[in-house]
């Protein structure tokens, strides 16, 4: 039976949040609760921006009187569909919990759910020290949604994912209780940090996070290699890993993608015939540049430009930090996949995705954190029809059908969201993917968290 909720219940939840202005039943905040970056939306009963984890147990303590649905938000640049509203729900937004302190003694940070990455990496910066997980998003996106999808990012080739430096949370649970797990419980009992890092927001809601902080290292030479075929830029990934060494940054861009990146004017380079290689190199691996140099003749790089100053570095750097957004205005439907590979199995993939027919209006273009094994393949069109969205989840299958038998996974980063769930199945066996929905049931036994992701 569907409880119907009141004007009178709004009223008991605004009273009981830490001000009235806190919920939103209409209006621009609403709105833009609404969806993430992908193209899924979904409509909420409310959106609670939560200011306190009081506010957070009341919202959800609201949502289970009223058989609600919660959905867990930070910045919404999600790309698998994570924070879209689900039916019935109560959004609860977390990007307001932003504080961050750093503890240099201990090497740690502390920051609320919605503290901004980039944010993060300053204040650790200030104190001589680095917090390395890097997602392209990292200037907008939460470390609560980094967390909760285990985000990869440019320099994870070398200092690993989010999950490498969370070392304890804090959170709410599905049945509007504190939750504190790892360095916050002594780091005693169960790992349940890392049961819920990547759990998409369907164990708890994030409202603090202790992180791992390093020592900053200074920064190598950028380098930017054009190689005949993608193929051979994937080969040459493999190969630069192979003989030990581990640039800072690895990224594959393929031809098509290195076009649009031309077109915004900010890069000035020759055209590549079939990828991109951007690397960083590490700057404590005495020699690296020259065996990097070696192996790109070896795979009959057609140009390499070393950058010769701050300037040429950051024009480098154009060629890949604004491609997501750039690709996106070059079309009408847009869908993003994040599959990654053994570095073995690199190339080959790298060749399926530049082998599969172009019948317009579907195109496709591939980039990545290679050096991390990521290949994003983006499938673009100039138009909305649904005969254009059935031709590219053809290719989209036939991508993820590719990557499991090469022995890749669904996402490297993105999260399986609403994007991936009914594909679950080709890469976990049922016992793999009981044992997720046993996890799934002790935490949330009414299924309220984000009911409608990961699993169908
Ligand atoms: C241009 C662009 C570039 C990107 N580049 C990268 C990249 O390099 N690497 C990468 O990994 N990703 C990348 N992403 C994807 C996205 O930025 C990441 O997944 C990011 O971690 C999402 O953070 P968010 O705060 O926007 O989360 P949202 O989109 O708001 O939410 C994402 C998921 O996390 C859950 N969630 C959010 N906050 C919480 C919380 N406090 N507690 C519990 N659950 C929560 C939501 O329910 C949802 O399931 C990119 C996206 C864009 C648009």
């Amino acid at each position: 039976m569907t409880v119907v909720i009141t004007s009178a219940d709004w009223t008991a939840l605004r009273n009981a949040l830490s001000s009235p202005e806190r919920l939103h039943i209409s209006g621009d905040v609403y709105e833009r609760a609404w969806g993430d970056a992908t193209t899924w939306t979904g409509q909420p009963q409310a959106v609670v921006v939560a200011a306190s984890s009081a506010d957070v147990i009341n919202a959800i303590r609201f949502a289970r009187q009223h058989d609600l649905a919660v959905v867990p938000r930070g910045a919404g640049t999600g790309l698998s569909g994570g924070a879209v509203p689900s039916e019935r729900s109560l959004v609860v937004d977390l990007s307001d919990l932003q504080n961050i302190s750093i503890d240099p003694t201990h090497r740690r940070a502390v920051c609320g759910a919605g503290a901004i990455t980039h944010d993060i990496q300053r204040a650790a910066a200030a104190a001589g020290l680095a917090y390395p997980p890097d997602p392209a998003s990292h200037t907008e996106s939460t470390i609560g949604g980094n967390v909760a999808e285990n985000a990869g990012g440019l320099a994870c080739t070398r200092f690993g994912v989010t999950s490498d430096y969370v070392l304890g949370i804090r959170g709410v649970t599905a049945d509007g209780s504190l939750l504190e797990t790892g360095c916050y419980v002594g780091d005693r009992g169960f790992n349940f940090t890392d049961v819920i890092v990547g759990s998409e927001g369907t164990l708890a809601a994030i409202t603090e996070v202790s992180l791992r902080l390093i020592p900053t290292t200074p920064s190598g030479t950028t380098v930017l290699i054009s190689f005949p075929t993608a193929a051979a830029a994937g080969q040459a990934v493999a190969a630069i890993k192979r003989q030990g060494d581990n640039p800072t940054v690895l990224e594959f861009v393929d031809r098509d993608a290195a076009a649009i990146s031309s077109s915004l004017g900010n890069v000035d380079m020759p055209a590549t015939t079939g990828g991109l290689l951007l690397i960083e190199t590490n700057a404590s691996q005495a020699g690296q540049i020259e065996r990097i140099h070696e192996v790109a003749v070896s795979h009959a790089a057609e140009w390499i430009r070393i950058a010769s100053d701050p300037a040429e570095v950051s024009q480098l750097w154009a060629v890949r930090r604004e491609l997501s957004r750039a690709i996106k205005t070059t079309c009408a439907t847009y869908l993003s996949e994040d599959v990654a590979l053994p570095l073995s199995r690199f190339a080959e993939a790298v060749d399926v995705v530049a082998a599969m027919p172009k019948i317009p209006p579907v195109r496709v273009v591939s980039f990545g954190h290679a050096g991390d094994g990521n290949l994003h393949a983006v499938f673009l069109a100039d138009n909305t029809e649904a005969q254009t969205l059935l031709e590219m989840e053809r290719l989209v299958e036939q991508l993820l059908r590719e990557t499991i038998r090469l022995g890749g996974t669904l996402s490297g980063e993105h999260g399986i969201g609403i994007a991936k769930r009914q594909y679950l199945s080709w890469e976990f066996d049922t016992t793999t993917l009981q044992a997720m929905r046993s996890v799934k049931s002790t935490f949330d036994p009414d299924d309220r968290l984000n009911p409608d992701k990961i699993f169908l």
